[in-house]
């Protein structure tokens, strides 16, 4: 990965071929260690296994039950002496508090009730105990109440799509990050006792499994699982060799494809899968070795591993991938959206074509810093040119940018990370598309504990963090989603750093008070609210790259809440990847809708009303009138149906249409009511 931590597509369609070439290099050669973006496996990957889905047997899931199998990973009985007393904790809560509950409140309570053994109880777990135990257990509450007190669905599924993460395996990392933690039983930069990392674990990081059970979680509580945003974490992904890469993505579509049609797989997959929990007892020797948590993890996965760092069966090829891909087109959880995440300077022409073939549509991007002092104190490993060119690649193959951007590093000042900050928006390097903003905590296992015991680092004084929040977040203009402001880890990991987890509201309320005003996206989503269809309008913000001019279309209530929205590059040349040539690119049609099911009755809700069709025909008519023939899509795997129906012909990694008509003058605006979208001949 890329940064100190986190959290659409194409196969072969009709007239695609099933084994593409990287530029200069088939699949099959690109080995290990070979040249710039080299992974470190000592195996061939000549000779990849077939997926390991095409034996044993399987077993259905009553129709009734379709995509909404329980989560078997969890029997709540073993565990009522623990869970009884966080249910009724839970239970006690005054009636009038809101529904569901927020984290603020939530996570301390299950932290308060650990699971015996180590690591918390989840939300779907805490449902499934009150489900278990409510015949004898004498509840106040009846389960409905107590799911709409502890389920997520506003939160989680509010933009429409419900995100779903898995976790790569440990696995060693190039980066050096002195703030990055050395959890060895967890991939780079993660936490075991994070939620998700843990969950991740539980399921031994195979893809599979944590892909079928979430989906399973998600729909025991409620969610739509139709549409799905794939979200890979861990690491640095473009280290992990190319047929684990393969192999981990196809089997995400596979748990997905399966859970669509009723089907179960998991004992097989839970019959072989490795057991990470080894790994703190059976490697040694850390304490003198320069980088512990690589040389650890390698140690372990060589002992365990017959001397490989990836096994055959955590590999597989490109043409199985695609199998996947075409099936998952139709499938019941379809894949929307697949975000993998690096570091700027594994970003070359080869690598962005390697994460397009995989399906990615958005790119997580560690930045950081914009100062290479800060970079180079902080041990980054890149410099600020390496995350230009990074941008410029991306941004020219059509991927949207989430970015990673961390305050209070070593060397940074709280003015110095205000002018930091500023420059993410005012140099058209940059620009992101979204953004994460993380201060730095201190972790125990990180090199950082060195410089704060020596003093020469300090985490800032609340006011201080404070002033830098409150004057980025209204720096970031109408075209920037910020996802997060704190990182979500447990105050118990943190040694020294704010431990706030709601610092996004009162950096909110402060900004607010100081009659501040925000813009970015998430601040203006429409959500589940109700709005007047016939009041909305669309508003066109242009921008400049330096790959281009970028117009972001939105359409807007009176009130300038965000029903939907549409990203539009316009390219000052043609692109590196030959397919697109010079055409106008849309690199991101959103719209909002409380993640309405595919089909299902949503009135006055924002999807399925026509909102995306209007954005595209504005984006037509706008490419036109900038001269643009044609208007090419980086659609997600399970968007290309809908593409399709828009007018768009398949590619090989996108799908474009030709535009029609006269180029006008680009100083119409774009919601001129005119069509001039046609589809191709
Ligand atoms: S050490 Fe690796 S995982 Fe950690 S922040 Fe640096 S690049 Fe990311």
């Amino acid at each position: 990965m890329s940064s100190h931590r986190s959290e659409s597509s194409h196969g072969p369609g009709p007239g695609r071929r099933t084994e593409p070439e990287t530029r200069g290099r088939p699949a099959g050669e690109r080995g290990p260690g070979r040249g710039p973006g080299a992974h470190p496996t000592t195996a061939a990957i000549a000779g990849a296994v077939a997926p390991p889905d095409a034996a044993g047997a399987t077993v259905r899931i009553p129709g009734r039950l379709r995509g909404r199998g329980p989560d078997r990973s969890f029997d709540p009985r073993p565990l009522r002496a623990a869970l009884l007393p966080l249910i009724r904790a839970v239970e006690a809560l005054p009636d009038d508090w809101p529904d569901p509950l927020p984290a603020e409140v939530m996570e301390p309570l299950l932290r308060r009730h650990p699971r015996p053994g180590g690591g918390f109880f989840s939300r779907s777990q805490l449902i499934a105990g009150f489900h278990a135990f409510a015949n004898d257990a004498g509840f106040r509450l009846d389960e409905s109440a107590f799911r709409r007190r502890v389920q997520r669905r506003p939160v989680r599924t509010q933009s429409g799509v419900t995100p779903l993460t898995v976790l790569t395996k440990p696995f060693p990392c190039p980066g050096k990050c002195i703030f990055c933690p050395n959890d060895v039983r967890m991939p780079k930069s993660y936490l075991s006792d994070e939620p998700g990392a843990q969950r991740a674990a539980n399921n031994r990081f195979d893809p599979y499994l944590q892909t079928w059970n979430r989906l399973a979680a998600f729909a025991a509580t409620g969610h739509p699982v139709d549409k799905v945003e794939l979200i890979v974490l861990g690491g640095t992904w473009s280290f992990y060799p190319e047929a684990y890469q393969v192999w981990f993505v196809q089997r995400c579509l596979e748990a997905m494809n399966d859970f669509g049609e009723g089907l179960d797989r998991r004992d097989e997959v839970e019959a072989t899968a490795p057991d990470f929990e080894l790994i703190e007892d059976g490697v040694v020797g850390d304490r003198f070795l320069r980088n512990p948590y690589n040389a650890r993890v390698s140690r372990f996965l060589a002992l365990h591993h017959e001397g490989e760092l990836v096994v055959d069966a955590e590999r597989s090829e490109w043409g199985a991938l695609f199998g996947a891909q075409q099936r998952n087109e139709r499938a019941g959880a379809r894949c929307v959206g697949l975000v993998l995440e690096t570091r700027p300077d594994r970003v070359d022409e080869r690598e962005v074509m390697r994460l397009r073939r995989l399906g990615a549509t958005k790119v997580q991007l560690g930045v950081q810093s914009l100062d290479d002092a800060i970079l180079a104190a902080n041990r980054r490993g890149h410099d600020v040119e390496a995350t230009r060119r990074a941008f410029a690649l991306l941004r020219r193959a059509g991927f949207k940018l989430h970015v990673h951007w961390m305050a209070n590093l070593l060397g940074a000042t709280p003015a110095s990370d205000r002018e930091d900050f500023a420059r993410l928006f005012e140099d058209p390097a940059f620009r992101p598309d979204e953004l994460k903003l993380y201060p730095c905590s201190l972790i125990e296992t990180a090199e950082l504990m060195g410089p704060w015991r020596r003093g020469e680092w300090r985490p800032y004084a609340d006011e201080e963090l404070l002033e830098v929040v409150t004057d980025a977040l209204p720096r970031v203009p109408r075209y920037c989603r910020v996802t997060r402001v704190i990182r979500d880890i447990s105050s118990d990991d943190i040694v020294a750093g704010n431990k706030r987890t709601n610092f996004r509201q009162i950096a909110e309320r402060e900004i607010a008070r100081r009659g501040g005003h925000l813009v970015e996206i998430r601040h203006r989503e429409i959500r589940g609210e109700r709005f007047d269809e016939k009041a909305l309008s669309l508003r066109d913000t242009e921008y400049r790259t330096d790959a281009g001019r970028e117009r972001f279309l939105e359409l807007v209530t009176e009130t300038d809440r965000v029903v939907g929205f549409l990203r539009l590059s316009l390219p000052d040349q043609a692109s590196f990847v030959a397919e697109l040539g010079h055409h106008a690119l849309v690199r991101e049609l959103h719209v909002y809708g409380g993640a309405v099911g595919i089909g299902t009755d949503a009135e006055g809700r924002a999807q399925h009303r026509g909102f995306g069709a209007r954005l595209l025909a504005a984006a037509g008519r706008v490419a036109r009138r900038a001269g643009f023939e044609t208007l090419s899509v980086i659609s997600a795997i399970g968007t290309r149906d809908y593409y399709r129906r828009q007018g768009f012909a398949d590619g090989e990694l996108y799908q474009h249409l030709r535009l029609r008509g006269e180029p006008a003058s680009e100083r119409e605006p774009a919601s001129e009511p005119e069509a001039t979208l046609s589809p191709p001949a």
